[in-house]
């Protein structure tokens, strides 16, 4: 089978297209036969080895598509279910084998290429917004990178929950997008300063949580804009990490909050795992979240994904299609 694999950490020329042999299933996993692969930032990171793995590895954290093969212990799910999972890695390739229990089942009224596109990042919308700043109806959210995979699927679910959202992009083309999903305010963060645009739309209030994905370019100023008591919800670094900081700055701010997140761990039991995920599916399926699969590239064409992503050139979600 054809694969993406990283031998050593690095650019995107790190990232080679393979031929390994298709796995087997131990008793317990279930191999899948990928209709799509989504790409995700923190593929960039394990390229890197910002994030570690012990190469040769298959990249990829998401995928969805047919259960070909099930090992003898698994009854969860037969073969020609379709199927989809996320943070397990190995999903740049034609075939992957995955624990059984980790696996969700696709409904009807959701397409391979939508679950693919769905799982990482809607699952991550949906815990910030309903589980980590549990957002209410009348509060308002500064989400950055708003028309982003995550950012897109999140500025709908702050909408939906009847928040008001003030977003950041970089382009305009960005802007409309982010407005077309539900944002209140938008703000060209690369040409105008969000502090002081962010203090002046909440009338010197602030916004009651940032989520920022973004990381080393917006953080500190994202300390100035939360309300006393908010919260810092850092859930990325796509501009670098954060470097250290004293805890008292979060006491001189007005008391804040301020924590750093994982999909894993709000999806760490099988029953959050396909809760969560059933109700991403529903909305998927009843309209109320839009997916915007604005990029799928062949499997060969993985580096280019990485260049596209890493450049701030796409918006929506990016798939790999073997
Ligand atoms: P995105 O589609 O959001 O792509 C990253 C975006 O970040 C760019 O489009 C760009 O938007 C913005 N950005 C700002 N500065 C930079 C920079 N210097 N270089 C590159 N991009 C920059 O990616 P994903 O939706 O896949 O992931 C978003 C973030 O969320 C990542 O940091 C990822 O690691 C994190 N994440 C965390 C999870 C968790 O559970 N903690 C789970 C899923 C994702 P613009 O051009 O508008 O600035």
């Amino acid at each position: 089978m054809k694969a993406i694999q990283v031998k050593q950490t690095g650019g995107p020329e790190a990232m080679e297209l393979v031929d390994l042999s298709v796995p087997q299933p131990k008793a317990n996993e279930v191999v899948v036969k990928l209709t799509a692969s989504g790409v995700n930032f923190i593929d960039v990171y394990f390229r890197e080895g910002r994030y570690k793995a012990l190469p040769p590895f298959v990249l990829g954290q998401e995928g969805a598509g047919v259960v070909n093969a099930v090992g003898t212990d698994v009854t969860l799910v037969k073969n020609d279910d379709r199927v989809a999972w996320c943070g397990l890695m190995g999903s740049y390739a034609e075939y992957a084998a995955v624990p059984a229990d980790r696996l969700v089942p696709i409904p009807d009224g959701v397409t391979d290429q939508q679950a693919a596109a769905a799982m990482l990042q809607g699952m991550t919308a949906h815990y910030l917004s309903h589980d980590t700043y549990p957002l209410k109806r009348g509060e308002t959210a500064l989400v950055h990178a708003a028309a982003g995979g995550v950012g897109l699927l999140l500025v709908q679910m702050a909408h939906n929950i009847g928040a008001r959202v003030i977003a950041t992009v970089s382009t305009e083309e960005k802007a409309k997008l982010a407005r077309e999903a539900g944002a209140d305010e938008v703000i060209l963060y690369t040409q105008s300063d969000f502090e002081a645009e962010t203090k002046r739309l909440t009338g010197g209030k602030g916004v009651d949580v940032v989520y920022d994905s973004v990381g080393k370019t917006t953080f500190e100023k994202g300390l100035n804009v939360l309300r006393p008591r908010g919260m810092m919800v850092l859930f990325g670094g796509s501009s670098g990490a954060v470097p250290a900081f004293d805890l008292i700055v979060l006491s001189q701010k007005g008391s804040l909050y301020v924590t750093r997140p994982s999909l894993n761990h709000y999806i760490a039991t099988r029953e959050e795992l396909v809760t969560r995920s059933s109700a991403v599916f529903g909305m998927i399926a009843s309209g109320k979240l839009k997916l915007r699969i604005e990029h799928t590239y062949p499997l060969a064409e993985a580096r280019q994904a990485h260049r596209d992503l890493e450049g701030r050139k796409t918006t929506g979600k990016l798939l790999l299609i073997p």
